[in-house]
Parts: C-alpha cells; structure tokens; sequence
C-alpha cells in the first residue's frame, strides 16, 4: 500500500520565531495514518529536525555536489548529515525563476539518492501548455529526462508531484478529474517504464492551490495520495485539516 502524505512547502517564507511556532504547532496534534512532510527554509531545518515529533523534515533545495568551492549551496550529504530525510527537485519556481533544466535536476535526483535522502519530484504544465493540450507530453518528458534514467530500487525512493504550474499561489486549483487523469497517466508511466507493482507503490501528491476546502474532494480520487501544499502550510491550522481530509 503507497503511502497518504501530506507535505509543506514553506517557500521563502517565516522568521525565525514564526518557523519555531509553526514546527512546534504542525507537531501538536496528533495526525494517524498520513506522512506529514515539511520543508522549511535551509535555516530551520536543524530546528524542524530537533523538534519534530510527527513531522518529517525534508529541504527545498539542493546542489548536486557533495562538498567544494560552491559558494552558497547546500549538498546533499550536508542535509543528510543534520537528519534531513526528503528534497524536492523540480519545482517550478526553480525550474522557471532559476533556469533548472530537465538535465540538472537529473544530477540532483542522483545526488540525493547517493545520499539516502528521498526525492519529492515535480513536475506539470504551464497555462498555455494546458490549453494547447499538451500536458501529457510535458510531464511524459519531465520523468523521463530527470527520473527514468534510475534503477527500479532507486525509483523506490521517489514521491511524484505533479503541480500544474498555472494552479500554484494562484488560488485557481485543477479540478478533481483533471488531477486524477494526469495521476492516472503518470502512474501508467511509472508501470510502464518499471512495473505495475511499483507504480502501485509510488506516492503521487497533487499541488496548486490546495486548501482545506478542496483537499478532500481531491484526495478522494483513486490516484491522488495527497498533497504538496504551499500558502495553506504557512498557518498549522489549515495543514492540519489538509491533512485530516483523506
Ligand atoms: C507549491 O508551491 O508547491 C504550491 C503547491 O503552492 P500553493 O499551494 O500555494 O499553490
């Protein structure tokens, strides 16, 4: 059985009293049967580490060298090393604002798992992609130039999310239907690349405006395991009734 999670992408986002609070309040009440996953700014991560009871705590960034004269990166086996447990790789802030090709974020996912850390996967289309009906090419490419290269074993230690790019801070959210066809499709890939048992074990998050309003109807589809959550992760209150709606 793939696991149901529910993970918080903080961004850019918090002081550092406010990160204090929010790790302290996202582990004060008890959430069964759903993996809780934070990704606080690199500066709180040891604190998330130290603090969380329930959470687990995963970076946002990454650079895909292990250590060296790269000012002002983090390498994977740093993040390791205080207890971080998942990256995400692919976002599409990062993709967009940094100019992170399908290529460099292939070395990255190689990075991390040489370093026994997870990989929380994105990828989706931009708007006019969507409306151009071309999403299915667009993703079908993402995984096959950043993760289609790995191993079966190593594909174990992936969480895909797929975030359609004109859904994310937009409060515009894919409907259920269109989220569970493209989770649907990428499941499909995953068995057709691997195995059916595989891409049945394969956690695949929906992200784009997911809030606890909408949370439930998506986690109701048979495809989506739960979510990768921006604004909604910024207040404990609203990332735990997320994570409640399953
Ligand atoms: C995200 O950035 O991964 C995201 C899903 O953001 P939001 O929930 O704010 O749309």
């Amino acid at each position: 059985m793939r696991k149901k999670i529910v993970a918080g992408n903080w961004k850019m986002n918090l002081n550092d009293s406010e990160a204090s609070e929010l790790i302290q309040n996202v582990n004060a009440e008890k959430i069964n049967d759903v993996e809780l996953i934070i990704f606080p700014p690199f500066l709180y991560l040891d604190r998330a580490v130290n603090n969380s009871i329930q959470t687990k705590v995963g970076a946002q960034n990454c650079y895909p060298e292990n250590s060296g004269a790269f000012t002002g990166e983090i390498s994977p086996e740093q993040l390791q090393s205080v207890g971080v447990e998942f990256c995400l790789v692919g976002h599409s802030e990062r993709r967009s604002i940094l100019g992170e090709s399908n290529a460099f974020l292939k070395s990255k996912v190689n990075a991390l798992l040489s370093n026994q850390l997870q990989v929380v996967f994105c990828c989706g289309e931009v708007k006019e992609e969507r409306e151009s009906g071309v999403q299915n090419q667009i993703v079908k490419n993402q995984l096959e130039e950043s993760l289609f290269h790995l191993s079966e074993e190593d594909f174990q230690n992936v969480i895909v999310a797929y975030e359609p790019v004109w859904a994310i801070g937009t409060g515009l959210t894919a409907s259920s239907d269109q989220a569970e066809e493209m989770h649907a499709f990428i499941r499909s890939l995953i068995a057709q690349k691997y195995s059916e048992s595989t891409a049945e074990n394969t956690s695949i998050l929906y992200g784009g405006s997911c809030n606890p309003t909408n949370a439930q109807e998506l986690f109701s589809k048979e495809n989506v395991d739960g979510g990768l959550i921006g604004g909604a992760a910024l207040k404990a209150d609203s990332f735990l009734a997320i994570a409640k709606s399953f």
